[in-house]
């Protein structure tokens, strides 16, 4: 490979970011040494943090410590369950904390931020007209498909979003309850998107708003109270707790008036046959009518670990190290003439860990390949799971369903299919 990463730079990046702020935040697989196809080995560089974080330290560390009291929860009077039972519900309070929760809004724990939409898309109202930006992440793009969905092109500027949702609601029928749904930081250009504003506008025009906060929440402080959105979802994968745990919090009222996302015990209150054969069933009004099925305990009191680890940190600090290691790496990126960097609002718009790039006359999947092959560092290829925002971005047809990981031009001044993504964090 000729681009070759100037690892002297990365190391000058990592020392000063060190020395201005914050230390990082120790995390799992620090050490990991991976094979290199040039022989030898080397410390892994992960950097995909916007597909999954590593697991902070701290986090596993309490679990470690939970693991052998582990039990069922909201399932007996043994000690380990009662235990159980108390993590599990007081993790609820945590998450609450955590995103600035208001009185009366529930949590409910999911197993991801597309669980959690796709919950929410389940128990909207079913007149309920919902708009998205086609810029959003395939878990906010698609759980809408069986609704009144309106799908909002692209804008260039977060002025023009406002614009552009303001417009869309102003042309609804007013009487029907609505519902927008928008990313708060993306996880293709790392931008962050002008939440405050555009839940205002819904606000102004009668209707509700979720909040994707997957790519927000593991960079910035969210909160629920502040923004004033209706609900918020995340995952604890990419918010340096494990795998399999996510959260959808906030206003209780259409949680509670749907049917459950899923049905079966937790979810249920009581249960009684009928005199003609069938079941009767009264569900629970609490978070635990779409919690069905027995929770996953460690992942739930894993992501209120992570909160905690989190909030103690000290977003303020997080944020300035990881403000100096972006504009590091983009300044960079803009020393080598043949990288083009993805962005949609433009190089000043604010913006967290997150950047995506093209090479000119380089496949990107194969650079990506190469760069683990040969360097040691991990980074994603493709299309990142929103398709209609990568095309817009890469100047190919949004409408072109394509192939994600096709073959794609490599030769120079060619059109690139795919882009390469870094993400990186507090850890
Ligand atoms: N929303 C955004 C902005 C994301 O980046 C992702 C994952 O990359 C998701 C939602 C989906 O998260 P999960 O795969 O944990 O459900």
């Amino acid at each position: 490979m000729s681009a070759r990463p100037n690892a002297a730079a990365a190391t000058t990046t990592a020392d000063s970011a060190d020395a201005c702020c914050a230390e990082p935040l120790p995390v799992l697989g620090r050490d990991v040494t991976v094979p290199l196809v040039t022989g030898g080995e080397v410390t892994y560089a992960a950097l995909d943090y916007a597909a999954s974080a590593p697991a902070l330290q701290r986090v596993w560390d309490d679990v470690a410590a939970y693991a052998p009291y582990y039990g069922s929860v909201h399932r007996g009077a043994g000690y380990l369950s009662q235990l159980s039972t108390d993590l599990f519900e007081q993790s609820r309070v945590t998450v609450a904390e955590f995103l600035d929760c208001r009185e009366g809004d529930q949590v409910v724990f999911t197993r991801s931020t597309t669980d959690s939409l796709n919950l929410l898309a389940q128990v909207v109202p079913a007149d309920c007209q919902v708009f998205v930006f086609e810029t959003e992440h395939h878990a906010s793009l698609l759980p809408w498909r069986d609704t009144q969905v309106t799908y909002l092109n692209a804008p260039r500027t977060p002025a023009q979003a406002v614009e552009t949702l303001e417009r869309a609601l102003a042309d609804r029928d007013p009487h029907g309850p609505a519902l927008v749904c928008v990313t708060g930081a993306s996880n293709v250009t790392g931008e962050l998107w002008p939440v405050r504003e555009l839940a205002a506008a819904a606000h102004a025009h009668g209707a509700r708003i979720v909040l994707d906060a997957a790519q927000l929440a593991p960079h910035h402080p969210v909160s629920v109270r502040e923004l004033d959105v209706d609900w918020v979802a995340f995952s604890g994968h990419k918010l340096y707790a494990p795998f399999g745990s996510g959260v959808l919090a906030g206003r209780a009222d259409w949680l509670q008036a749907a049917e459950p996302y899923l049905a079966g015990g937790g979810a249920s209150r009581t249960v009684a046959r009928r005199a003609d054969g069938g079941v009767d069933v009264e569900w629970h009004t609490t978070a635990a009518r779409h919690e069905a099925g027995s929770p996953n305990v460690i992942g739930v009191y894993s992501i209120a670990s992570a909160c905690k680890a989190l909030t103690e940190a000290g977003f303020d600090s997080l944020v300035a190290r990881e403000r100096h290691l972006i504009d590091t790496v983009r300044a960079g990126l803009a020393e080598v003439p043949e990288v083009r960097v993805l962005s949609l609002f433009g190089d000043d718009a604010p913006r967290v860990g997150v950047i995506s790039f093209v090479v000119d006359g380089w496949n990107s999947s194969h650079f990506a390949a190469a760069l683990s092959a040969e360097y040691g560092i991990g980074v994603r290829d493709g299309l990142f799971c929103a398709h209609p925002l990568v095309r817009t971005l890469l100047g190919s047809d949004p409408q072109d369903p394509g192939e994600c990981g096709a073959p794609e031009p490599a030769a120079p001044g060619e059109r690139s299919l795919n882009a390469i993504r870094v993400s990186f964090g507090a850890g």
